[in-house]
């Protein structure tokens, strides 16, 4: 059993953050990675709101210099998932990943969200053979081909965006007849050639033989059903909480999210979570830079008073 004063699940901004602000306080953090080292903003391809970069930045590029910025202060970033905590039973705490078991007097829970699926057949199915939640990952394989994207918010309008600097036209599906997505993204996209909406429609099911060639479309106001051919479908209809492993040992509201306060704090003293694991609201990498930082600064000031 490994002894740790601080760990920190999940390596998005929030956790990177949280490692650099716990390192520099000397505390030795090990940050566990999880799937995807870097998080959700490793897939993202441009990153034009972070404040620091006038010319916008890459996710890719975001990650790496948290990292080195965090392993430069003695963070240590284990690629590693948390298969399982013991919170309930208070500090030291119980983490258990893949290969090891720790036990680690103080915890950050920065362990994300992951995009929601339509929950429709053919979706599971075609996953890597057309159907896709990442347009940095899989775009390059829909060059001069017809794909659709669905859903009205920032994401869905960022990705299609991004989608028409391979596909020949990008057909944007939305449940409704006014967007989501915010005022800029929303005039750049509705000006682009080779955008085009369909609106009050939803996707009941993606067909083909052997990956993605159509899609069985309904007209949510009139009912009426069609078909459309296309090469790929894009899914980008928001997000849901990562929080599966914590049910049962931090309080969760709703929807999954773990609850906190106004200092980071969750149910279980000495645990403490930041980004969008706790926040349903902004999830914006600033936002989630900012709560790393708090729960980091909380995290160091409840050790001491443990002493
Ligand atoms: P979102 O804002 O929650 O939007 C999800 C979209 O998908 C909505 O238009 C929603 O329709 C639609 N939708 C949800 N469930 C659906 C279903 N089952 N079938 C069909 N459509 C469905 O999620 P997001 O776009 O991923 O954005 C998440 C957060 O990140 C937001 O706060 C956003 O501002 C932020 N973000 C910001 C940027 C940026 O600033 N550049 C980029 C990406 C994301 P309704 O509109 O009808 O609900």
């Amino acid at each position: 059993m490994q002894k740790e004063n601080v760990v920190i699940i999940g390596s998005g901004p929030a956790g990177l953050t949280a490692a650099l602000y716990t390192a520099r306080a000397n505390l030795n953090p090990l940050v566990i990675s999880g799937s995807q080292l870097g998080g959700q903003i490793s897939i993202t391809n441009e990153v034009e709101n972070y404040p620091g970069f006038p010319e916008g930045t890459t996710g890719p590029e975001l990650v790496d210099a948290m990292q080195k910025q965090a392993e430069r202060f003695g963070a240590r970033i284990l690629i590693d998932e948390v298969t399982a905590v013991e919170f309930d039973a208070g500090s030291p705490f119980g983490i258990k990943t893949h290969s090891e078991e720790y036990e680690s007097k103080a915890a950050i829970v920065c362990v994300g969200a992951s995009p929601k699926r339509l929950d429709v057949p053919g979706e599971e199915e075609f996953i890597g053979r057309g159907v896709s939640f990442c347009a940095t990952c899989d775009g390059f394989f829909f060059r001069d081909k017809d794909v659709v994207v669905v859903g009205g918010g920032d994401s869905a309008l960022e990705e299609g965006l991004f989608l028409t600097r391979f596909a020949n036209h990008v057909k944007i599906i939305h449940r409704r007849d006014e967007l989501r997505a915010g005022e800029a993204l929303k005039q750049r996209a509705l000006k682009h050639e080779k955008i085009s909406f369909l609106w009050d429609t939803v996707v009941d099911e993606i067909g083909g033989d052997g990956k993605v060639e159509k899609v069985l479309l309904r007209n949510v106001k009139t009912e009426e059903t069609s078909e459309m051919a296309t090469d790929g479908v894009f899914i980008f209809i928001g997000h849901f909480p990562n929080s599966g492993i914590f049910e049962g040992q931090l309080a969760l509201d709703e929807r999954g999210y773990l609850i906190t306060d106004a200092h980071m704090r969750t149910s279980v003293p000495g645990v403490f979570a930041a980004g969008e694991i706790q926040d349903p609201i902004y999830r914006q990498i600033a936002t989630s830079v900012g709560q790393g930082c708090g729960a980091a600064m909380m995290a160091e000031r409840w050790l001491e008073e443990q002493e």
